[in-house]
């Protein structure tokens, strides 16, 4: 009998595998594929590797002091490389956690059968049922595809394919102007690739604050992407000379476009495998799994945590949520206490937001004040040529709560660290203000758009009427 037997291994399980062993819990981990599930096989770490690789040649190019005619070049293969290295690692790294950890991994299949019992299929053959006092269901999801859409995994993609291409297509058509969109444009765009997005709504990045999009949108344009906004496609169609794609853009004429390959970012969903939700009676929220706020689901003593249960679908809200759910398990926790969740996207500068934006902060009919300061003000950012983005605070007037950060530029995936911390301690504007940022960083930025909020910022324009 196992205290906790969990269904995959992505950011979800294997921080419940290793929070249930460091309760004395006996752990059993199920796994049908690599340890460590999307985010480190197929997801952020793949894509982050690739970001960051083909970035240096942007930014050798971008230089102001290097000189030399030579053809710098990415290599492919090595580029490849060095990604399935940084995986390989990673993935052998959570290996030895689990030993370390004295967590059983089973590599095969995993099926729930009914409280306490799932019946597990290993990898090299046999079966066998297991009893559990606590089943974590985390098998995460997968790529959404319309139907329309015939992905081959060789014109036509989904990043399960692409983010280990071997060839660089000449141009590609992004089907999704969404996070994954606008990372992959990123990672073409750096490697000489010709880029068209097609986003079926009025604007790429929907989650996002709006001026940080606006000024995502002018970065992308100023790279060559060539953008469609409420653009619906019709028909893909893929052939030897390369893919069409036919859409209508907005209130046009229907229109097509001949690429080398397709990459469709259109959205994921959760993955069942292992989870009759209907045969089983687990009651559901639409496409995903229901949870109670201890993200136990319908059957008693199963919980579901990451892409399985609703909310946004990133690694470390599938994290917490496990963190939250072995603690209700072992009686430590109670319920699941909303912290605020980071959102980090990598495009042609990074994002960096938590929070409201401010649309959505006044929708919810609260008092608004924004404090913003700019790079282009920043000793740090002209320190590395990178004088384009912002930070922005929006803020409650009234009591001067945090609603939301929103940084756009160099390193605003680590910048907005601090604000988490902040909004997590319940701070208010005014702390983030207080705090004595090192200089010169980039830090510095988020201090002087809280100070701005008060009108005070130091190396910003003067506020009228202050
Ligand atoms: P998304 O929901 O962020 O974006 C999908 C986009 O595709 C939307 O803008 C949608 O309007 C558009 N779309 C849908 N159908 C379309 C169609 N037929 N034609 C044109 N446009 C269409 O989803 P995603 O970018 O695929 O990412 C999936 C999930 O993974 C998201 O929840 C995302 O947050 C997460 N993710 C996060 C990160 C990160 O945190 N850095 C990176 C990758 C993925």
């Amino acid at each position: 009998m196992y205290d906790l037997t969990i269904i995959g291994s992505g950011p979800g399980g294997y921080v419940a595998a290793i929070r249930g062993a460091q309760a004395g819990m006996k752990v059993l981990l199920v796994e049908k594929d690599t340890l460590g599930g999307t985010c480190l096989n197929r997801g952020c770490i793949p894509t982050k590797s690739l970001v960051h690789d083909t970035r240096l040649l942007q930014a050798a190019r971008a230089s102001a002091v290097l000189t030399g005619s030579g053809a710098l070049a990415v290599d492919p293969a090595r580029l490849l490389a060095r990604k399935r290295q940084v995986v390989a690692k990673l993935v052998g790294g959570l290996g030895a956690l689990m030993k370390g950890n004295d967590i059983e991994v089973v590599r095969g299949h995993g099926e729930l059968i009914g409280p306490g019992r799932v019946v597990v299929r290993p990898e090299g053959g046999g079966i066998m049922e297991v009893a559990a006092r606590n089943i974590l269901l985390a098998t995460g999801s997968r790529p959404a595809v319309p139907p329309f859409i015939p992905v081959d995994g060789r014109r036509v993609q989904t990043t399960d394919e692409a983010l280990d291409a071997e060839e660089i297509p000449g141009e590609v058509a992004i089907i999704g102007g969404g996070v994954i969109g606008i990372e992959m444009a990123t990672i073409y765009l750096n490697l000489g690739c010709r880029v068209v997005i097609l986003e079926m709504l009025e604007d790429i990045l929907a989650t996002e604050d709006r001026e940080v999009r606006v000024l995502m949108r002018r970065l992308l344009e100023q790279q060559g992407v060539r953008l469609h906004l409420s653009a619906r496609v019709q028909a893909v169609t893929a052939g030897e000379g390369g893919v069409v794609v036919r859409f209508q853009g907005a209130g046009g004429p229907a229109e097509q476009l001949s690429v080398d390959r397709v990459l469709v970012a259109t959205g994921r969903t959760p993955v069942f495998s292992g989870i009759d939700a209907k045969g089983l009676g687990l009651a559901m929220e639409g496409l995903f799994v229901k949870v109670n706020s201890r993200l136990e689901t319908s059957l008693p003593g199963v919980w579901a945590v990451g892409d399985l249960v609703s909310g946004m679908m990133l690694a470390h809200k599938a994290s917490a949520e496990a963190e939250t759910a072995v603690a209700c398990m072992i009686g430590s926790n109670q319920g699941n206490h909303m912290r605020p969740i980071p959102r980090c996207i990598w495009g042609p500068t990074e994002i960096g937001a938590v929070g409201l934006t401010e649309d959505e902060a006044r929708g919810a009919g609260r008092k608004v004040r924004v404090g913003k300061f700019d790079f282009q003000a920043s000793g740090a950012a002209q320190v590395m040529g990178h004088g384009i983005g912002f930070a922005k605070v929006v803020g409650d007037s009234d009591t001067g709560e945090i609603l939301g950060v929103h940084i756009v530029g160099e390193h605003a995936t680590d910048l907005v660290g601090p604000a988490v911390a902040v909004m997590t301690m319940e701070g208010v504007v005014e702390d983030l203000a207080r705090a004595i940022m090192p200089h010169p960083t980039l830090s510095e930025t988020i201090m002087e758009a809280a100070l701005d909020w008060n009108g005070l910022a130091v190396h910003g324009p003067k506020k009228q009427g202050r």
